[in-house]
């Protein structure tokens, strides 16, 4: 929907006023690689799509936040005075849990607004449509209040409000890369210090495919705690040789081949060479996208996915299906599961001329070998955060 048309509606919904309507927009979010490393001490390497959510809001003369989305059909108009005391269970709690934590840091939101959201982010699809919705939020309510809109401090404040309000455990880096990202940019991010760097990624006249196995996630949590508690041990052992170590990620591939022969068990050695040899792939990832040599980073995404398939065992059989399908398409540049696996998305780098096919092939491949029916999303690299001025 265009932003006009989206104007258009808010006008329908909420009429004329002679205040100003301002049109803000979040995008979604892909993790390039760099996969389970965030709890290591790693870097990650995500990217803001080219689709996301926009907001128009509008201020009101009393004291009702108003909310409606194109996208569902609760709405809802709020005192902000009594705000955040009871959750509702809706899409709301993610703007209101931002309210919230605005109010915390003594930037309440002080007047009443309408709001109409519209979001093109397939929903619960891995892609970060609840990370958009609040970085989004934050960014226009700080903006329209007079706040300071420092894209970091959004991505921490967003984070919390998904955490502490709508009760989600997520880490840091959706909403860093919804907040901070760059058309045409990947960022390098460390998720403890966030520290980051903005890496040049023109993908030119290829195109990032994300695959939806639309595989339900069964066991998430569990495995995910077995892989920390497996990813501690490693580190327990390596500490004994090198004391200063903090985290497995900063093992060097030198240091990890010099001792890991005294980690027993080989199933945490395994999860261990995952780690280390997916950080170094991520640093060489800049490297080579620095130079723009897609085909190596299209390499490092295939082994990428190895390495999360065979050694950390977090993909499962969909996941797999989809990438070495996609693997076979000859304008694959690369391919691999993205997220905590165990279900979810892949993500492809695929040349413009093959795309079609690749989305007819790998599809009826897909379902052919799994039964179910996997959809395909096509985007580019986009901006973050941002308010959109003019009227496209
Ligand atoms: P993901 O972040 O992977 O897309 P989540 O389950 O974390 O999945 O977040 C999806 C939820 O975010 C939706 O169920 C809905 O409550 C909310 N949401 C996202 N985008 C919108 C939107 N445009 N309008 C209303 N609610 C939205
Ligand atoms: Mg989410």
């Amino acid at each position: 929907m265009s932003t006009q048309e989206l104007k258009r509606k808010f006008i329908e919904k909420y009429g004329e006023s002679g205040e100003e309507a301002r049109v803000f927009y979040a995008p979604g979010r892909v993790n390039l690689i760099g996969e389970h490393l965030d709890y290591n001490g790693g870097y990650v390497l995500p990217a803001a799509l080219e689709f996301g959510t926009t907001l128009i809001v509008r201020p009101r003369s009393d004291n009702k936040v108003v909310f409606a989305s194109t996208n569902l059909p609760y709405e809802a108009s709020i005192d902000y005075s009594g705000l955040g005391s009871a959750k509702s269970g809706e899409w709301i709690d993610y703007p209101i849990g931002v309210m919230v934590e605005l109010k915390k840091k003594d930037l309440p939101v002080s007047r009443g607004y309408e709001l109409l959201y519209h979001g093109d982010i397939p929903n619960g699809s891995g892609l970060s449509s609840s990370a958009s919705l609040e970085v989004v939020t934050a960014f226009a309510f700080l903006t329209l209040e007079g706040g300071d809109t420092d894209t970091v401090e959004i991505s921490l404040l967003s984070q919390r409000a998904e955490n502490q309000y709508v009760g989600v455990n997520s880490g840091i880096m959706d909403q860093f890369a919804v907040a901070n990202g760059k058309r045409d940019h990947a960022i390098l991010l460390m998720c403890d210090t966030l520290e980051y760097e903005l890496v040049p990624f023109v993908t030119g006249s290829y195109k990032l495919v994300i695959g939806n196995t639309n595989k339900k996630r069964g066991l998430v949590d569990s495995k995910y705690n077995e892989r920390r508690q497996q990813c501690d041990e490693a580190l327990a052992i390596f500490k004994k040789q090198l004391p200063s170590l903090s985290y497995l990620a900063e093992l060097t591939v030198e240091q990890f081949e010099a001792y890991q022969a005294n980690i027993e068990d080989g199933i945490v050695r395994s999860r261990a060479r995952h780690v280390v040899e997916e950080n170094r792939r991520v640093l060489d990832s800049v490297q080579v996208l620095r130079i723009n040599d897609l085909k190596q980073f299209g390499q490092y995404m295939n082994d990428s996915h190895l390495s999360l398939r065979d050694l950390y065992e977090v993909s499962c059989e969909e996941l797999d299906i989809m990438v070495e399908e996609a693997q076979r398409i000859p304008g694959t540049l690369g391919s691999r599961m993205t997220g905590a696996g165990f279900g979810g998305c892949t993500v492809s780098l695929v040349h413009e001329d093959d795309v079609e096919r690749f989305i007819r092939e790998v599809g009826e491949a897909y379902t052919t070998r799994t039964g179910l029916v996997g959809e395909f999303y096509v985007c580019g690299i986009g901006n973050g955060v941002e308010e959109l001025k003019g009227d496209n």
